[in-house]
């Protein structure tokens, strides 16, 4: 086992972190304050190779691997802990990648190259207003095919990108019911534009966190799409969804890993510097026990997010393993990065003392930020845990059908 990095990767790593550093990481409060990341970070994003980089060469993306993938987001997330560019960079990366590798000709010429350039956004649209663990259940979505087309009604709520989509233009890949009879068998993917659509009605929420990228929800009035827009086959959406959810998941532990190691090296730059009773406060065990956990933590959650993303790489590049390994280390990444970073940053917050509850101090804007994850975005951590059940246990064991 070799858990040294490539010259490759050392490059790419070296490459993200300088970027993001510099422009990145000064701006982070401003795009938290504004709630809009500027358009001459995206597009400097965009030149780096640094937005849907899983995309092929030929619609303008990196054709990167997920390891060199998870290195960007870990680095990202490093620089901007509030997480809204970590969360552009990783819908994109892993919903560009369901597109790429599913998606028709036409569409991926209409909207791929504008995707990886900064001009449109490209996301995911499964949650319901009445559910988003049980989509099966929950789902109300239908698209019925009329002649050559497919006509899609429903609503889609608490979706990354909406104001994104809506005015830079792009798609969410919507995932709609075709096949009422057949459960997780019976949905499609579709790749559903929001700008200038008269049939779609979108909604802004007001999040608590991650403010430099938007969440919202689109209705779908009879919306008529053809073919072109249809992703892979017909009732198979449910099995794309779950691949992009286990690639997004794994991005997702990078990131937080990135933000936790951000903001315990804040903390240890603090402990060593903020003397109380004399001495520096990171000489009192109160303060050691914990950096040594949260540092044990992290590195374990490395390992898992590393371990997720070197199996995807086997998957779909040496036909090695399937999707149950990968989605079980994906969940496993899921379940602990995003739950480690709330709790390091807390952590961070404390020992800062009263500055830490500023917002001259970076570290709310990670906790807001990092909580997203934690309560649902990507699914929940329960439901996290019934994955990691069934692929333990078999699916017979699923708590439903
Ligand atoms: C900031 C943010 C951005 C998001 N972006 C997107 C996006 O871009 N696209 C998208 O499609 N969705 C998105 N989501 C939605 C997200 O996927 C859902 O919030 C998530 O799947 C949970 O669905 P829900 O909110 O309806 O909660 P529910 O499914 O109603 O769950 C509520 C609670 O019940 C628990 N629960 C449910 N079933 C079980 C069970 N069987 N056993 C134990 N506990 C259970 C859950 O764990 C949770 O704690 C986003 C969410 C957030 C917060």
């Amino acid at each position: 086992m070799d858990f040294s990095w490539t010259e490759e990767q050392k490059i790419w790593r070296k490459t993200v972190k300088e970027f993001a550093e510099k422009k990145i990481k000064p701006n982070v409060r401003e795009i938290d304050t504004n709630k809009k990341i500027p358009k001459n970070i995206i597009k400097d994003m965009g030149s780096l190779g640094l937005l849907a980089p899983t995309v092929s060469k030929e619609y303008g993306g990196a054709d990167l691997n997920w390891k060199m993938s998870c290195i960007a987001a870990e680095e990202l997330g490093r620089a901007d802990i509030s997480l809204a560019i970590p969360v552009l960079y990783l819908v994109e990366a892993a919903w560009g990648f369901i597109f790429n590798r599913y998606g028709t000709k036409k569409a991926k010429e209409e909207y791929l190259p504008k995707v990886t350039s900064g001009e449109a956004f490209c996301g995911i649209a499964v949650t319901e207003p009445e559910g988003g663990s049980d989509i099966v259940g929950a789902s109300k979505t239908k698209a019925e095919k009329k002649d050559d087309s497919w006509v899609i009604n429903g609503e889609k709520m608490f979706i990354s990108g909406i104001s994104e989509s809506s005015n830079w233009g792009g798609l969410h890949l919507t995932l709609a019911r075709t096949n009422k009879k057949a459960g997780h068998k019976g949905f499609t993917l579709f790749a559903v534009p929001i700008k200038d659509n008269k049939n779609i009605e979108a909604t802004l929420l007001e999040d608590m966190g991650r403010m430099g990228i938007s969440t919202g929800g689109f209705k779908m009035n009879d919306i008529k799409l053809s073919n072109d827009y249809l992703v892979g086959k017909e009732n198979r959406g449910f099995y794309y969804a779950m691949e992009g959810f286990s690639a997004a998941r794994t991005l997702i532990g990078a990131t937080c890993v990135g933000a936790a190691e951000a903001a315990l090296d804040m903390g240890i730059e603090h402990i060593k510097n903020r003397k109380s009773f004399g001495r520096p406060i990171g000489s009192f065990e109160g303060i050691q026990f914990p950096l040594a956990e949260y540092y044990g933590d992290i590195e374990s959650d490395k390992l898992l997010t590393y371990k997720a993303a070197w199996l995807m790489d086997q998957m779909y590049k040496n036909n090695k393993f399937s999707h149950h390994d990968v989605a079980l280390f994906a969940a496993l990444s899921k379940l602990r990065a995003p739950v480690h970073a709330f709790k390091v940053m807390n952590e961070v917050a404390d020992w800062i003392g009263a500055m830490g509850y500023t917002k001259e101090y970076p570290i709310e804007m990670g906790i807001r930020g990092v909580r997203s994850y934690s309560i649902g975005a990507e699914g929940t951590m329960n439901i996290m845990k019934i994955i990691i059940a069934r692929e333990l246990l078999g699916k017979e064991f699923l708590p439903y059908k």
